[in-house]
């Protein structure tokens, strides 16, 4: 397990960053993730976060629609097209 640390600073403005990864198969739209611009997607599980750097594929609950959301690489305005 590895931790990196980072200065409160920092960590606030990555908070003021973070994107919303959604289906808009109704209103509100369903939130499948949240990812920030340094391609690090943020799921919530039950009581934890999970951290993924890469791709994820998420089912959305309510209509069932598969997601995809690619951060490798410099690939955030893409995955914005393909969360839709
Ligand atoms: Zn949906």
């Amino acid at each position: 397990m590895s931790a990196i640390d980072r200065p409160a600073g920092r960590k606030r403005h990555d908070r003021d960053m973070v994107y919303r990864w959604e289906c808009r198969c109704q209103d509100p739209p369903v939130l499948l993730a949240t990812y920030e611009p340094n391609g690090r997607i943020n799921i919530k599980v039950r009581d934890r976060y999970w951290h993924v750097i890469g791709s994820v594929r998420a089912i959305c609950p309510k209509c069932g629609a598969d997601h995809l959301l690619d951060l490798s690489g410099n690939a955030s305005r893409d995955a914005t097209r393909i969360a839709r």
